[in-house]
């Protein structure tokens, strides 16, 4: 395999990409879609050739068709140089700041990250040397002032996981790239689709195709994709670190990538007709959704995004742990559990009070993140309903 995967420049439109992009029916006998390869060994023709591994493909780990095909297609879609998959998002993130990061370096950190992604800095690279500072995720250009001599680079997370705090990357970007400094972009709530990265000035583009790529909760990938600058330390990262994918789970992501357009379509109109429904509650004191024109960071996601997905949170009035637990203990439609992205609605109580360090949440009432799914809309407003109808029948 060539260092760079980068396409050929297409001149197809995104929701064309989709479906076309990268897909060649001729290699798999005229099926539509390729298969999951599967396999270890790869094999040479000759002492020649295996002295030089000059073929496509050299050991299972280091990519077969299937990987490459999925590669390419987010490449492209991402305008990126180069993309390399996970075995999940967070493995992701970690791969990511692995490939940049030595002894003696400083990370600027959004508040506001995935909480998994602040324990890999806080309990992981310490052990080599790494320290990370945490940075308000509205800081915007004033990231400048926090550069130091060892900052090696800034990690941007938006909006933000729970909390959905906008930054300003294409700012974040310049003032980081002006003291040569990475800036890496976990990229998971927009997906490729709504919002691309690497064109707003970030180096290195992180997705857990878990959520919308995969779309239908049946599995767990990631994906990096970088600049020309940043391939040769992701390709290091990859070989050195033994990153690979799994083979069905490629296969499965190839599979919801097809169907990206139509179903963030869905969840995007679907999340604003819940959220603009939620505004109006008696029980629900404040709705945070990028969005919506209530949002802080509104100006923000409408200059930058293409769309919106159905992820976003509320909070709501005061309530006691027996009144939420009436309310979300006999939800039909909403599930309770953790990740997003696949076809069905989801709620999860939140708190992140205990582990922000630069900024404070101040809510006094329960915050619950929901994720609106492919449900019709008057169904999910009905279980919701009936669920504070339930919270404000409870003493
Ligand atoms: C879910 C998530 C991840 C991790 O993805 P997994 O595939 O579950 O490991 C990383 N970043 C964000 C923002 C996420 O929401």
């Amino acid at each position: 395999m060539t260092a760079s995967n980068k396409p050929p420049k297409s001149a197809l439109q995104p929701a064309t990409q989709l479906i076309h992009g990268h897909r060649d029916p001729a290699k798999s006998a005229g099926f539509i879609n390729m298969p999951p390869y599967r396999g270890s060994t790869v094999l040479f023709p000759t002492l020649d050739k295996i002295i030089s591994r000059d073929q496509p493909y050299t050991y299972g780990r280091r990519g077969n068709p299937t990987t490459v095909e999925l590669e390419q297609a987010l490449c492209s879609l991402e305008g990126g140089d180069r993309t390399i998959l996970t075995a999940n998002g967070f493995q992701a993130v970690t791969t990511a700041i692995l490939a940049f990061v030595q002894a003696g370096d400083d990370i600027l950190m959004t508040d506001s990250v995935y909480q998994p992604t602040r324990a890999f800095c806080d309990k992981i690279l310490p052990r080599f040397g790494v320290s990370t500072t945490y940075y308000d995720p509205t800081i915007g250009a004033g990231i400048a002032g926090l550069l130091k001599p060892n900052t090696r680079l800034v990690f941007t997370e938006s909006p933000g996981s729970q909390t959905f705090e906008m930054q300003d990357i294409p700012a974040i970007a310049a003032a980081a790239q002006a003291r040569g400094v990475w800036v890496l972009m976990d990229n998971t709530w927009a997906s490729p689709l709504y919002y691309q990265p690497l064109r707003h000035g970030v180096d290195v583009s992180i997705q857990a195709l878990t959520k919308y790529v995969v779309g239908h909760s049946d599995a767990l990938l990631g994906a990096i994709t970088g600049n020309a600058r940043a391939t040769p330390h992701l390709i290091a990262a990859k070989e050195n670190l033994g990153i690979c994918p799994g083979s069905e789970e490629t296969w499965l992501a190839l599979r919801g990538l097809r169907t990206l357009d139509v179903r963030l379509a869905r969840h995007h109109a679907s999340g604003m007709a819940m959220a603009q429904w939620l505004e109006t509650q008696a029980a629900v004191a404040k709705v945070i959704h990028p969005a919506l024109p209530s949002h802080p960071g509104h100006a923000l996601w409408k200059r930058d995004f293409c769309g919106a997905s159905g992820l976003f949170s509320i909070v709501l009035n005061p309530v006691s742990r027996a009144q939420l637990a009436a309310m979300l203990d006999h939800l039909h439609l909403f599930g309770m559990g953790y990740s997003w992205g696949g076809f069905e609605s989801l709620i999860i109580p939140f708190d992140p009070k205990p582990y922000r360090t630069t900024t404070q949440w101040h809510e006094p009432g329960p915050a619950l993140r929901l994720h609106i799914g492919l449900e019709s809309v008057a169904d999910l407003k009905a279980d919701l309903s009936a669920g504070f109808a339930r919270l404000a029948l409870t003493g």
